[in-house]
């Protein structure tokens, strides 16, 4: 199977199919991926099959890289829509994470104010303060909640440490709007046969009644786009996506789909 182990600290840029013309931030060794979860369906591969052996990008390595592709993009273009952290793993478990979004956000202001600075999370960090806080500051804050449901997360995201549900949502709910909340819907199964369909109202329902007591500012949904680690996951359909999305539009909340 293909996976995507990416350039670190910086790549791209790449066009999203959620963000536009988006450069990546990767806070991750250059060389496998560091992650709080390991989702059956990740696109950079298990944690397990790519481990680095790389140190991750100094705060000072972060700002320099940035620095010299922002003034190349300038010159050359394109323009990005976006600065986005993203990568192999999980950006918010960089123990310099929050002086590096100010760093990226001065950056940003200097070269393309334009631009918006987005962090793609799997939200397991932002019990820490200086992680909730950094979060507050840039312009998209989205957090992964693939279901409410224990075991389905437990079966898919597969978190390798402590994991309180409740308490991350209520962090959730402490940004007051200032989040974007994913999710990913798919079919299929677990390496171990299990069924991982989280498209059905016994999942999709509890979480809408979540998403909607964390009340976000948008909810992003989509489905898996590229060969995942485990082979007998199955996309969701566009009529299944287009279901849940009209459920959270009836909840008076934006979403967008990618199918
Ligand atoms: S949270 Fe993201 S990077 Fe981490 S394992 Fe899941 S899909 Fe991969």
């Amino acid at each position: 199977m293909s996976t995507v182990i990416y350039a670190s600290p910086i790549f791209g840029p790449v066009h999203s199919r959620r963000l536009g013309v988006s450069l990546g931030i990767n806070l991750m060794p250059a060389d496998g991926k560091v992650c709080s979860f390991d989702c059956l369906y990740c696109e950079c591969g298990l944690n397990a099959r790519y481990p680095a052996h790389l140190k991750r990008p100094s705060r000072q390595e972060v700002a320099q890289a940035l620095e010299e592709r922002l003034k190349d993009m300038q010159a050359n273009g394109p323009s990005p829509d976006v600065l986005t952290f993203a990568g192999n793993g999980e950006p918010t478990a960089h123990p310099d994470f929050a002086a590096i979004i100010d760093d990226v956000i001065a950056l940003r202001n200097r070269y393309f104010p334009a631009a918006q600075v987005s962090v793609l999370s799997n939200a397991t960090f932002i019990t820490r303060p200086a992680v909730f806080d950094a979060l507050l500051k840039v312009d998209n804050n989205i957090l992964k909640l693939d279901t409410v449901n224990l075991g389905y997360i437990r079966l898919v995201n597969r978190p390798n440490g402590h994991y309180d549900l409740d308490a991350l949502v209520q962090k959730m709910r402490d940004f007051n709007g200032h989040c974007i909340i994913q999710t990913l819907f798919m079919k299929g199964r677990s390496f171990d046969g299990q069924d991982v369909d989280n498209t059905s109202d016994d999942y999709v329902l509890p979480w809408l009644d979540v998403v909607c007591s964390i009340a976000p500012s948008k909810v992003m949904i989509y489905t898996i786009d590229r060969e995942t680690p485990c082979p007998s996951l199955q996309k969701a359909t566009h009529a299944e996506l287009d279901r849940i999305a009209a459920l959270v539009e009836a909840r008076g909340i934006p979403c967008s789909v990618s199918y």
